[in-house]
């Protein structure tokens, strides 16, 4: 089989809990796209060290996030850490970065830890940034998160979509329940990547693809169906962020979750425009991800269902 990309491209594809990561490099430096969640720093330690071990003449470089969400940028610090690189966030996101307290804020409302990390340079809209040695555009793909950016290399045809488009789907519509404003975004990102002359898409999770008609097609009908049901939305919001947090806990007490709801604000937020009680949507949306086998509840015990 060909490779979909040039050599100097390496995705190293992530579970669920952590984003991929895309290295770039030039023959000198390597850049890298997103760095994962916290949890799993040291495996993305590891399989930068890896790489960099078979390529010793690279240095690290540019360390770049499509989006400050959890799993896309938990590893920062990490990596700061262990290696040299400036990090550019989308330039919506530089202030809140310069000042945490910001930036823990929206994390926090998600219910989610990230590690604080400093950011030296913002990603422009409408501008274009070398990544390796390839040329990328920089494009705002607000729906999931409302300062994503994704990243299109017109002289290749690659998309790199973080969670604007997945092969089969496309991250929470967040925005939705946080703005209402979700699902006029989340069509936006789509015309504008059915727009684009996409050969190969990159997606923040799962593998590298290159059927975007079919992946477009099933975006919208998807899109389609949860602006017709926009409770449907607001429960996979609730799904996602308590899925999220069994996965990233593993095991906890049905209190522990209970009270992680209640300091959860976009948990809150879902609830109420639910009208259910937090306890209510609690307990619906625990019996949902068991019956889809995500978690098991024993003896007041919610664990991971591995
Ligand atoms: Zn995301």
């Amino acid at each position: 089989m060909t490779s979909l990309f040039p050599s100097n491209i390496h995705v190293q594809e992530r579970g669920w809990l952590s984003a991929n990561q895309i290295y770039i490099h030039n023959g000198q430096n390597v850049d890298v796209i997103d760095s994962g969640f916290c949890l799993h720093s040291q495996q993305t330690i590891d399989l930068l060290r890896f790489y960099l071990n078979q390529l010793p003449e690279l240095r690290t470089r540019h360390l770049i996030n499509t989006h400050l969400h959890s799993d896309h940028c938990g590893g920062n610090q990490a990596l700061q850490e262990q290696f040299q690189f400036t990090c550019y966030v989308p330039e919506s996101e530089y202030v809140s970065v310069q000042q945490w307290s910001l930036a823990e804020k929206s994390f926090l409302a998600l219910g989610q830890p990230c590690p604080p990390f400093s950011a030296q340079h913002a990603l422009k809209i409408g501008h274009t940034i070398q990544i390796g040695s390839i040329d990328f555009e920089i494009h705002g793909t607000p729906g999931h998160h409302p300062h994503s950016i994704l990243l299109f290399a017109p002289d290749i045809g690659l998309l790199i979509s973080a969670d604007a488009l997945w092969e089969k789907g496309f991250g929470a519509l967040f925005s939705e329940v946080s703005n209402h404003t979700g699902f006029t975004e989340q069509r936006a990102t789509l015309n504008l990547i059915r727009s684009l002359p996409v050969k190969v898409v990159i997606p923040g999770h799962g593998s590298p693809f290159t059927d975007i008609q079919a992946s477009l097609s099933a975006a919208y009908s998807r899109l389609d169906f949860l602006e017709s049901h926009p409770q449907r939305n607001t429960h996979h919001i609730a799904q996602v962020l308590l899925q999220f947090m069994v996965m990233f806990r593993q095991k906890l007490s049905l209190q522990e979750g209970l009270d992680w709801c209640i300091n959860t604000p976009l948990f809150i937020l879902s609830a109420a425009q639910l009208n259910l009680s937090i306890e209510e949507l609690f307990l619906q949306t625990l019996e949902y991800l068991e019956n889809k086998r995500c978690l098991t509840i024993k003896n007041d015990l919610i664990e991971l269902h591995f």
